[in-house]
């Protein structure tokens, strides 16, 4: 094999070439030692991946090079993070030691490199994604460069899934839209974000991501058409009236996946989508005069077309809080047609689009307290907090500090306080700070009171009413939406528990010395039987007469220094009940459609189709390990899915369909039109049955005002039959759209 993957000579020109390319590159200063320093490295990551390759034959040095091109090129990074992406492989993969990076460069260059291998170790292993990502945010506030080179790490094997298997492919892109996408957003990594979801679309969603660029390239040429003739007025008006205001304006094509949304969300097919693009005016002006001028391309625009006022949005006098500032408004084009408007200066569209690289550039510009600044405080003190639980706080983390927008509110004082959007009075007193949170009593919002869960808007002036004997209790959780608010409120509330279950603990420990029984022991065994989650549960139990000491005793007795469950010889399950078991699951399998499941016969698993998704014959799927029910076969674009392999990948197992089968598969299909006359449901079901030959599982329809709406259970054998369907009854002349629900 030696001789196989030993580097070729022409391999060598395309790794010198790449490197060269990399070079090129780089756009801030580098001094003398930065330039040994990443020949060195180069060098280094070279000579110990030699005998590497990647999953397509490639040499595998051409990924560290790859991925210290998109740092340089994409995130506009400096060159230590650039010897860093160039090095991220090689503690994790080679002989090469942590002590010898660190001799060779400095301590700095030692410590991004570590962050990265503990990262890469931490996915290697089986430990469940959101242990993972506690890691990817510890080492963010550590130093935000480990995170930034692992998303390029991310972007390169995104791109370059191709070769992986299809199991790994699903693996990958759940995760990344799960944690690296929201991420990527939060840190305004604009552009990033865009392409991870267009590329999980790729693998998750095929049939519909080549739909939608089909369709894209088919409208290409009207659609550049219909841009210019937006644009020709406008930049003739604003030569006239800002000759000294040098601008350049573009239709920016939106991303396949943000169609694919509205296409979901809006229910309308894709001909019906009319902001495919937006429209993007960038000014070259200097700091001092952006707002001004911004505001100034917004009334030229507005004179020439009409603007819709609501749609008015100022994130230049508030950005948002990953940074973002821009003028948007949405106007009334040629045709009818609403267009979206971007106004933005060069410096934001730059934070636009790299976020958190950009911004550091731009610190000194900055207006308000940094913004990421606050916002790493808020990761700070979430990972602070030992009590949350990994999965809890992946769960809060993602609803509350990556995805929403935010609501502005003020502290009695006038201090503006940011929080996300549907954060409630409550989660504002925690935000303060902890004991503020702990002891409040009354909110007033606008001088009135309000309950704790009121829901905060934009504006509000918010003063919290206090008392030393007021502590959280259960009911807290749920007027709560703040990933801090609700750790605090669970750290309090278990140390509450903690409290009041030493009586509890106390009771047990002396039965157990009584018995003569190894305690630590017995009481992990009566954990585990009674199914509790800690010991501190147990004890509360206890404590509170839920479960009680003689209780526990008559279902256990001491054997020799251990505690033993007492069996009664009558209790003992006989076994012929496990016969009839086998024997209806058999059954069961001759119904069922014929699987692969890890390349086997799926006959040998226990496993049912998920009833989240239905997945139809044809359908990309997967094979989920549950925790009690077997294997579930969901769609790869199930909406659990990305949720079940981002926790959970490694139970996710690789299930493809064999092709014959005689099995028939439920699909849901909402149908809409306008109901015309009294025939409808006759026709509908006439075509399904008599012309289609497919059998209807169930049929609702509800009707109003010469508007329908129905729901049909399909059995169809594939999705090609299923297809069929759907044009079919699309093709009806009183039907509107058709459907298949997720
Ligand atoms: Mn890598």
């Amino acid at each position: 094999m030696a001789e196989v993957l030993e580097i070729q000579e022409d391999e060598k020109k395309l790794i010198q070439h790449a490197y060269r390319d990399l070079l090129r590159c780089i756009k801030s200063k580098m001094t003398a030692q930065d330039q040994i320093d990443l020949r060195n490295a180069y060098e280094l990551a070279v000579e110990a991946h030699s005998q590497q390759r990647r999953k397509s034959g490639e040499p595998y040095i051409m990924h560290p090079i790859a991925v210290a091109k998109i740092c340089a090129e994409e995130i506009g990074l400096g060159p230590t993070a650039i010897i860093c992406a160039l090095l991220h492989d090689v503690v994790e993969d080679t002989d090469v030691t942590l002590y010898e990076i660190r001799e060779m460069f400095n301590d700095r260059v030692a410590k991004i490199v570590d962050g990265l291998t503990k990262l890469d170790s931490a996915y290697n292993r089986t430990s469940p994604q959101a242990e993972n990502f506690r890691k990817v945010l510890s080492t963010l506030v550590e130093d935000v460069r480990v995170v930034l080179i692992k998303m390029a790490d991310r972007l390169h094997n995104m791109r370059t899934l191709g070769a992986m298997p299809r199991h790994k492919q699903l693996k990958i892109a759940a995760e990344t839209s799960y944690i690296y996408a929201p991420l990527a957003h939060r840190l305004g990594l604009y552009s990033f974000k865009i392409e991870f979801l267009d590329l999980c679309m790729k693998i998750t969603d095929p049939e519909n991501y080549y739909g939608i660029a089909k369709k894209l390239a088919q409208t290409k040429k009207e659609r550049q058409a219909y841009i210019q003739e937006f644009i020709a007025p406008l930049s003739k008006k604003l030569n006239e009236e800002l000759p000294e205001v040098s601008c350049k304006i573009y239709g920016r094509p939106k991303s396949i996946y943000s169609i694919w949304n509205k296409i979901k969300t809006k229910k309308v097919p894709f001909d019906e989508i009319y902001d495919l693009f937006a429209i993007r005016i960038v000014l070259d002006v200097p700091f001092n005069k952006e707002k001004l001028l911004c505001w100034q391309v917004y009334s030229i625009v507005t004179d020439v077309h009409t603007p819709i006022p609501e749609r008015l949005k100022d994130w230049i006098t508030t950005p948002k809080s990953n940074g973002y500032e821009s003028l948007h408004t949405t106007v009334i084009g040629p045709k009818g047609r609403y267009v979206e408007v971007q106004i933005r200066t060069d410096r934001m569209n730059e934070i636009a689009e790299r976020g958190f690289a950009a911004h550091w550039k731009y610190k000194g510009l900055n207006k308000q307290r940094d913004v990421y600044e606050r916002w790493l405080d808020s990761v700070r003190d979430i990972l602070e907090d030992p009590n949350s639980d990994a999965v809890e706080f992946l769960g809060d983390f993602r609803a509350n500090n990556l995805f929403n927008e935010e609501v502005y509110v003020y502290t009695p004082k006038g201090d503006m306080q940011i929080l996300p959007l549907g954060a409630t009075a409550l989660d504002f007193a925690f935000s303060i700070h902890t004991d503020l949170g702990y002891h409040c009593t009354a909110i007033k919002v606008n001088n009135k009171l309000v309950p704790m869960g009121y829901k905060l808007k934009n504006g509000d002036q918010i003063q919290v009413v206090t008392n030393k004997n007021q502590k959280p209790n259960e009911a807290w959780l749920k007027m709560v939406i703040t990933g801090k608010a609700k750790s605090k409120i669970r750290s309090a509330m278990k140390e509450e528990r903690r409290r009041e279950g030493l009586i509890g603990r106390e009771a047990l420990e002396r039965k157990l010395k009584n018995m003569k029984v190894d305690i630590d022991h017995a009481i992990e065994m009566l954990v585990k039987y009674y199914k509790f989650s800690s010991h501190v549960d147990l004890f509360y139990e206890i404590a509170t007469d839920a479960l009680t000491i003689s209780e526990i005793f008559k279902t256990f007795r001491a054997d020799g220094n251990q505690l033993a469950e007492i069996v009664e010889e009558e209790v003992v399950k006989p076994e012929p009940v496990q016969e009839p078991e086998v024997k209806r699951s058999r059954k069961k399998n001759d119904l069922k459609p014929r699987l692969l499941i890890n390349g086997e016969p799926a006959e040998r698993f226990d496993y049912t189709l998920a009833s989240c998704c239905n997945p139809v014959q044809g359908d990309q799927i997967f094979a989920f390990l549950t925790a009690n029910a077997g294997l579930k076969i969901h769609r790869a674009n199930c909406p659990n899915a990305t949720n079940l392999m981002a926790n959970y990948g490694y139970r996710v197992m690789k299930a493809e369909w064999t092709n014959t089968t005689n099995t028939t598969f439920v699909a849901d299909l909402k149908i809409t039109g306008v109901d015309d006359g009294p025939g409808v449901i006759e026709r509908l079901t006439k075509e399904i049955s008599s012309n289609l030959k497919l059998n209807i599982r169930s049929f609702s329809i509800s009707g109003d005002e010469g508007y329908f709406e129905g729901l049909i259970s399909l059995l169809v054998a594939n999705t090609d039959q299923l297809n069929v369907a759907i044009q079919t009854l699309q093709n009806l002349s009183s039907v509107s759209t058709v459907t298949r629900l997720e």
